[in-house]
């Protein structure tokens, strides 16, 4: 059997020996040479004709003032292959969350939802990272994509961004390997993964005209690392630039991103594409963008005929174009594009995927507080009230281009925002369809659950006097293209939930949000879970973990401040400003986002980053550190509780010869028995201990006495260690 497989295994070596294959002709199929050596083979073939149609690409949806051609799919984007060579099209999709529908063009096809990608950041599980990115792989394949619009990770530098549900947290290392690993996933399926939007995104409001400003070295220390990480990782064939502008100039047309760090710092061998509606010139061409996608959201067609002419005229050189698609081509034989052709099965395992997207959010729950362990809920409770968050229809996911529709939505579980024109009628709120009052009530037999709507507070609050265990949902619904003003639950629903634990401290509290929120009551309630958005599933992940099936073992990715105003902006840059005035954004915290920047000037957070309780108890001793190049940290964890639950132990970088910092530079995730111990070993990123510096171009470590600490969060930390570290340099 074994001698057969290598047998077949040899066949396209020996067909190409013999001669009279489609590799003789055509030796770019020749798989036995590298995506390069294929990709410059397959480019030299190409006209100048060719070459312009693989460099733009439509918005491929009707309603998007265009016929959409025959073969391409309705969706993000569509770029026609050239059948003369056996270049297959591009069809494109997002995203992060789950194969999109837009406006469910596509009638009746649905996916799997995964829950936010914030819930991910909170599992800190390279694992989940993976296997979410190859479930997103698998059902992208069988509709009949090629490239999946997605990772995102733009550091979360602001808790009301309306995008932070999208991406990974607030933190380089975290965001970084968990975007690697998920590209990973996505293009084992034979799918081009896209890392976005680079960079410092950070913000819906005005984000065509917004300005972020920053000190570069700082940028490469923060949100580039993120994405260097994520690339080098992952391999991703496509990078999508952002729509704002960074320190002057459109992210898109940015020669500092693309050309000096992109390209020529880190070597990135794939294709830059534009975002949909994020370029303003054919010589973003020059500036290092490679492929302008959705053109029609464009003032123009820059890298059509325009394209052309600037070519020909040579204000474009001609190399550039063949560099252009040169990429392109790479990255379509690295994901192996030619060998594994786009093809639309619709063959999905929505329940195996199911399974897989409630693992996700079950890990990613992070329960904040669980005062006298009211949680988990016992059979005790015999009169269980739940209010508010239409938890009688399902769980909350996030609007935007990110948004995903299950198979079989019901229209009745979206719920009408408003907002006028086009992009108020995409204002719904979608709900995923599993109700966390269905969950409870199937955990709670014993007891008598009843529902509030939570719109009249004093309602609620008289039905809550009369239960043992009050479950109040609150949610804050996020949307791409437009910021939260503030960190208030909106809707009135912080009074509901201070009017509800007034009349009942026995007051669960669990949360659908877009990211940080405030929580002026949180003395008041007994118990607060963070579920984001949930995602397929999602209520009975919720349900699992209040009922204690599932032991909560999420971290938080982002911190949640005490206010707004110890964030660096405490009002958003360009806020009511009218569309089409630039403006700046200052980044003063620089490199010192979230955590870092409390830290720095002192401040307690509500919650800081990394934080989260379990139903069992962990201890952490025996830290050893070892110096020299690259430090090394051991140290051991025990499950000293009477429950099997899984641990986030996080390492710190402290200080720096005696001058203080913190800084994640590693963790693990793992699962302990009770009484249960395990060892836990680390190296360390160098540049995680280094500051870019710009005059000699290089991360510099400075030798001397470097000071970590294992802790269960960015502010509690139970072991200390030292190390020595010897002075050196590193390239870009
Ligand atoms: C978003 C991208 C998305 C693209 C295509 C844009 O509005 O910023 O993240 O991939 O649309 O739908």
């Amino acid at each position: 059997m074994r001698r057969r497989l290598r047998w077949l295994a040899l066949m396209p070596l020996l067909a190409w020996g013999t001669g009279g294959t489609a590799e003789q002709t055509q030796p770019w199929l020749n798989t036995r040479l590298s995506a390069d050596e294929r990709a410059d083979l397959l480019n030299r073939q190409l006209t100048l004709d060719e070459r312009i149609s693989l460099v733009h690409g439509i918005w491929a949806r009707p309603d998007r003032d265009i016929r959409v051609p025959d073969d391409a799919i309705i969706s993000a984007g569509y770029v026609p292959g050239i059948p003369r060579l056996g270049i297959p099209a591009l069809y494109e999709t997002d995203a992060s969350l789950g194969i999109t529908n837009p406006l469910r063009l596509r009638p009746g096809d649905g996916a799997t939802a995964l829950p936010a990608s914030l819930a991910l950041a909170a599992t800190f599980s390279p694992e989940l990272a993976y296997r979410s990115g190859e479930m997103l792989g698998n059902e992208a394949r069988a509709k009949g994509f090629n490239v999946l619009l997605g990772p995102g990770l733009n550091l979360a530098r602001d808790p009301r961004n309306g995008r932070n549900f999208e991406y990974l947290g607030e933190d380089p290392l975290l965001a970084g390997i968990l975007a690697g690993e998920n590209i990973r996933g996505v293009q084992s399926n034979h799918i081009i993964a896209t890392i976005k939007h680079l960079a410092l995104n950070d913000q819906e409001t005005n984000r065509h005209w917004v300005n972020a400003t920053i000190d570069p070295a700082a940028l490469r220390e923060s949100d580039l690392l993120a994405f260097e990480i994520g690339i080098e990782t992952g391999h991703p064939g496509s990078v999508m630039c952002a729509y704002n502008l960074v320190n002057g100039s459109y992210a898109c047309g940015n020669d500092f991103l693309l050309n000096q760090v992109l390209k020529k710092d880190w070597s990135y061998p794939g294709w830059v594409m534009s975002d949909w509606g994020a370029v303003y010139a054919t010589d973003f061409a020059v500036k290092g963008l490679d492929q302008q996608s959705g053109e029609q959201a464009d003032a123009k067609v820059w890298f059509g005929e325009l394209l052309k002419q600037a070519v020909t005229s040579g204000s474009v050189p001609e190399s550039r174009l063949r560099d252009m698609t040169r990429r392109i081509l790479r990255s379509m034989f690295a994901a192996g594009l030619f060998e594994h052709p786009q093809q639309r099965t619709g063959a999905i395992d929505y329940a195996a995927h199911a399974q897989l997207v409630r693992d996700v959010a079950a890990q990613g729950i992070v329960l904040l507080r669980n005062q006298d362990h009211i949680l988990p809920l016992t059979n005790a409770a015999k009169r269980i009230l739940v209010v508010g968050g239409n938890a009688d229809l399902g769980v909350l996911s996030g609007g935007g281009s990110s948004q995903v529709y299950e198979p079989n939505t019901d229209w009745r579980s979206a719920i009408r925002v408003g907002g006028e024109g086009r992009a108020g009628a995409r204002r719904n709120m979608v709900f995923h369809s599993s109700p966390p009052l269905t969950a409870i009530r199937a955990r709670a037999s014993g007891a008598q659950v009843t529902f509030d709507d939570g719109r009249y507070p004093s309602a609620a609050a008289a039905l809550a006097r009369r239960a043992d265990i009050v479950i109040v949902f609150a949610h804050q619904w996020m949307i791409e293209n437009e910021d939260a003003p503030d960190m208030s639950l909106p809707q009135g629903q912080d009074a509901l939930i201070s009017t509800v634990a007034k009349a009942n401290p026995h007051t669960v509290v669990v949360l659908e949000t877009g990211g940080s929120v405030a929580m002026p009551w949180i003395s008041q309630v007994a118990a607060v879970a963070e579920a984001w958005y949930p995602g397929t599933g999602g209520a009975d992940a919720i349900a699992d973990v209040l009922f204690g099936q599932v032991n909560p073992s999420g971290r938080l990715p982002v911190t949640f401040p005490a206010s707004i105003s110890q964030y660096p902006r405490p009002e958003i840059p360009g806020w009511a400003r009218p569309e089409g005035e630039y403006f700046d954004a200052p980044h003063p915290e620089g490199a010192l986002v979230g955590y870092r920047w409390l830290d720095r000037n002192n401040q307690q957070p509500l919650f800081p980053f990394g934080f989260g309780l379990s139903y069992t108890r962990f201890e952490y001793q025996n830290l050893e550190v070892s110096g020299g190049k690259t430090p090394s940290v051991t140290f051991k964890v025990t499950n000293v509780g009477d429950r099997a639950g899984a641990d986030i132990p996080q390492v710190y970088l402290t200080s720096v010869n005696g001058s203080r910092t913190v800084r994640l530079i590693g963790f693990r995730r793992l699962e302990l028995a009770p009484g249960e111990s395990k060892r836990v070993q680390l190296s360390v990123d160098s540049r995680l201990l280094a500051s870019f510096e710009e005059h000699s171009h290089r991360w510099q470590i400075r030798g001397g006495s470097y000071e970590v600490a294992v802790g269960s969060s960015a502010l509690e930390h139970t072991l200390t260690g030292k190390a020595q570290l010897v002075a050196r340099s590193l390239p870009p």
